[in-house]
């Protein structure tokens, strides 16, 4: 089953149009709190920031 996965706070949503739903009314006015300091991307939580980190660069 396809997951859409917020790369923001990580919450899953069945469809991508939930997860755009999500985005919009969840994170429009966080986006870009949190940045990663090896890749620059943008999170609107710490804990995404840290899942981020964790993912994408390993521990
Ligand atoms: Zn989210
Ligand atoms: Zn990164």
């Amino acid at each position: 089953m396809p997951n859409f996965i917020c790369v923001t706070c990580g919450v899953n949503l069945p469809t991508e149009d939930a997860l755009r739903d999500h985005t919009a009314s969840v994170h429009r006015a966080e986006q870009g709190v949190y940045v990663c300091p090896k890749c620059g991307a943008k999170f609107g939580a710490l804990i995404a920031l840290q899942r981020h980190a964790t993912q994408a660069h390993g521990s």
